[in-house]
């Protein structure tokens, strides 16, 4: 799922859950939402990087945005929250730079058990899928809001 549909989902469990429950709960969350179609390509390979990258642009952009107005209502738990919720997919961002060199490299690669998991679950990802994400988001931020 995309930054701002990780954020959102966070938050929303730090809205209706005490803090303690809501941060493993937003982490595990991140696997349940990327089990379900959303924004990506089949078998995690890029065959449109104008797209992928437009995508991004605007997903991190609205998810910037996101957390700039829940800072500026105060709540931090949910930034946490949601912050947690993403944080599994810092693991691409690093693989993607660091080991791909920006997609220039492709490298089948040993991960940890539970990159392997993730890897595993994104089995619905699909360019079409950023019509799931939409309505799913907007649903979420409906229910945050
Ligand atoms: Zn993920």
């Amino acid at each position: 799922m995309t930054f701002t549909n990780h954020i959102l989902s966070g938050s929303l469990l730090a809205k209706l859950l005490p803090l303690p429950i809501a941060l493993p709960l937003a982490f595990a969350s991140h696997f349940v939402l990327d089990a379900l179609p959303h924004f990506g390509f089949k078998a995690g390979k890029i065959t449109n990087l104008k797209l992928f990258y437009g995508v991004e642009a605007l997903d991190f952009s609205i998810g910037a945005v996101i957390i700039g107005w829940l800072l500026n209502r105060h709540e931090y738990t949910w930034v946490i929250s949601g912050l947690v919720a993403f944080s599994p997919d810092l693991v691409w961002f690093y693989r993607y730079i660091f080991k791909e060199k920006f997609g220039k490299l492709h490298i089948d690669y040993q991960a940890g058990w539970l990159t392997m998991i993730h890897k595993r679950v994104q089995r619905y990802e699909r360019y079409w899928g950023l019509v799931i994400e939409l309505v799913y988001g907007l649903l979420v931020f409906t229910l945050l809001r």
